[in-house]
């Protein structure tokens, strides 16, 4: 194991990915959504684009099957469509005003099976999916205010998280260990994240991890 403790910020697909992979390094794993997440495939605030036409490729769809086994019979059963005999006159893509070809078929029909859930549906069955690991917590409806740091400000140490509804306040702690990063963590923040992390690290050059062990390890 890695540590104890990551948080996962937003519970879109980059979100439920990324604590997919974490659960098997880390001992627990806590995803903080803003939004309110609905139990059946529904469009939401937070995914604005979900409601686009949203084709899932092969290899993404791939790599889906890998991290939850089973994922694309799952989908086809509950009732994605799914296009795998490569029978180009089933689509209709038009690419720039270039209307793709629709005669033939593909040489390798496997290779062009194309799973077609919409944006929620897919989501909700990942989500449901990682919901179901036990070292893994998806809480919703709080929004990520503030990165946290310790009184020397040298490294982001947690998250302060807010109830939408009641306003209430929690901080997530133990959230990057500084020293498991190839760079510092505060430059990757968005700027509204790090009003409480030391300037000093914004200015810290690359390559200084010896000293960022350091401060870690204090
Ligand atoms: C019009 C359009 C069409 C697209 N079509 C396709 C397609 O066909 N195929 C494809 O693979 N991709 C497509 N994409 C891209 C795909 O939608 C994105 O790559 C994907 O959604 C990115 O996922 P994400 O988890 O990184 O971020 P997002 O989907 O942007 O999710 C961010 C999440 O973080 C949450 N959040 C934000 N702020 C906070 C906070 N402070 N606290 C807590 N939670 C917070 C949000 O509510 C949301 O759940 C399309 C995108 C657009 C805009």
């Amino acid at each position: 194991m890695l540590g104890q403790h990551a948080v996962v910020l937003g519970a879109s697909m980059g979100g439920l990915l990324a604590a997919r992979v974490l659960a098997d390094f880390y001992q627990n794993v806590t995803v903080v959504e803003r939004d309110v997440l609905p139990n059946d495939p529904a469009n939401r605030r937070g995914v604005p684009q979900g409601r686009h036409a949203h084709g899932l490729l092969r290899r993404g769809g791939q790599i889906i099957d890998e991290l939850f086994p089973g994922f694309l019979n799952e989908l086809v059963a509950a009732g994605a469509p799914v296009l795998d005999d490569g029978d180009f006159s089933k689509i209709w893509m038009s690419v720039g005003g270039h209307q793709l070809v629709r005669v033939g078929k593909v040489r390798d029909q496997r290779a062009m099976t194309i799973y077609v859930p919409s944006r929620p549906f897919l989501e909700c069955h990942v989500r449901r999916r990682l919901s179901a690991i036990p070292n893994v917590t998806i809480l919703s409806g709080l929004d990520a205010a503030e990165m946290t740091a310790p009184a020397d400000r040298n490294r982001v140490t947690g998250v302060r998280v807010v109830n939408r509804d009641s306003g209430a306040e929690q901080e997530l702690t133990k959230f990057f260990r500084v020293n498991n990063f190839i760079d510092p963590p505060v430059r990757l923040l968005h700027p509204s994240f790090i009003s409480r992390v030391a300037a000093v690290n914004l200015r810290r050059r690359r390559g200084d991890y010896a000293a960022l062990a350091a401060a870690a390890a204090r």
